[in-house]
């Protein structure tokens, strides 16, 4: 979850209430460390840890950071999780975002990949494919999301190998080193995208390299906490899975729990 100290709506307090009237038992806040997202940093780590004692009786509350993969990770080694993300690429001293506007999206591709996507999507999975050493993060965040302006294939063909290939090389390597992947439905239930990210193509690429998942709505606001779970279950058995992970606190840190999809 993000909240009004990074760019989302909500303060950390309104989310905290949100989720306990809707039944939550465990929530995990995951503020952007981020080259391109500036958040007082040390504001957010009191504030959670200030709403974790205070709701401790009625929430099981998390304090994670979702890092970029370019931005110094020492900056939330005292955060309980770490999401890895991949937004931006690093060219020529500058951070470029692939998931800002459409319009920067193309201004990259024309700029430095002579307009060519499926130049540009290689480029982002071998960056993407360093996060573990880079980061050593708990998960990693919405594995595809460079191609969130890329509806209806509208700038390149997601079936093409030329993007298939470096994607499932990236996703092969990162699976068999045992790091879950999170299914992220915010572009979902945005209406952004009628996919999750992973897509379905590479979330059943992800069941057959052994994959593990969480399910994550990474809600900007108070009223998408739960954001198209019922739908992410649902996928997810399609795609062959039986179990998601849950991360909660347990007695000196965190811990991973397994629960059944069916019946969920
Ligand atoms: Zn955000
Ligand atoms: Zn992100």
């Amino acid at each position: 979850m993000h909240t009004n100290l990074c760019d989302g709506a909500d303060s950390p307090e309104d989310m905290v209430k949100a989720a306990i009237s809707s039944g939550l038992k465990h929530i995990g806040f995951s503020g952007h460390f981020d080259p391109n997202v500036p958040m007082d940093i040390t504001k957010y780590k009191q504030e959670i840890r200030r709403l974790k004692k205070k709701y401790k009786d009625e929430i099981d509350i998390l304090l994670g950071a979702e890092v970029d993969l370019l931005y110094d990770v020492n900056e939330a080694s005292d955060c309980e999780y770490i999401i890895g993300s991949t937004h931006s690429l690093s060219i020529d001293g500058g951070t470029p975002s692939v998931d800002d506007t459409s319009e920067k999206l193309e201004s990259l591709c024309n700029e430095h990949f002579g307009g060519d996507y499926y130049k540009l999507t290689k480029a982002y999975y071998e960056l993407e494919s360093t996060v573990i050493e880079t980061l050593h993060p708990d998960f990693i965040g919405h594995f595809d999301i460079v191609t969130k302006f890329n509806g209806g294939n509208r700038y390149w063909d997601e079936d093409d190998c030329r993007y298939l290939n470096p994607a499932l090389e990236t996703m092969e390597y990162l699976a068999k080193s045992g790091i879950p992947f999170e299914i992220n439905t915010a572009a979902y239930y945005r209406g952004m995208r009628d996919e999750f990210y992973p897509c379905t193509t590479l979330l059943k690429a992800l069941f057959g390299f052994g994959g593990r998942i969480v399910i994550s709505s990474d809600a900007h606001n108070r009223s998408v906490l739960t954001g198209a779970f019922d739908k992410a279950v649902q996928k997810a058995m399609e795609c062959g899975f039986t179990h998601c992970l849950l991360l909660v606190s347990s007695s000196g840190g965190i811990k991973w729990e397994e629960l059944p999809l069916d019946g969920l």
